[in-house]
């Protein structure tokens, strides 16, 4: 295996570093919109959140999205996104206390 750079990004919500292929990417488009996990190509400001449904939730609920996106999250998108987190990603929280 040779080295090569991976490109790491920081969780908004609970600030861990990982590579960026283990986050999921969320953008503010020039519109307003926010788009979760878009082409790379789309354009704005983007920020990364983990491959867990608490990062979202907290992220959302915390704010900590939209200061990131140096934007507020309209209501309805805050709502989208929280559903999408809960059916799209793992709920870590559930998994520890099956263990
Ligand atoms: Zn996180």
């Amino acid at each position: 295996m040779r080295p090569r750079h991976i490109p790491v990004r920081t969780c908004v919500t609970c600030q861990t570093r990982k590579p960026q292929s283990e986050l999921v990417r969320l953008v503010k488009d020039a519109e307003g919109g926010i788009l979760i996990s878009p082409p790379r190509d789309v354009p704005g400001r983007g920020v990364y959140l983990c491959r867990e449904q608490k990062c979202w939730v907290e992220g959302i609920e915390k704010g900590r999205i939209a200061r990131a996106i140096r934007s507020s999250v309209p209501s309805t998108d805050a709502a989208a996104i929280i559903a999408w987190a809960k059916n799209s990603l793992s709920d870590t929280a559930k998994n520890d206390a099956a263990k």
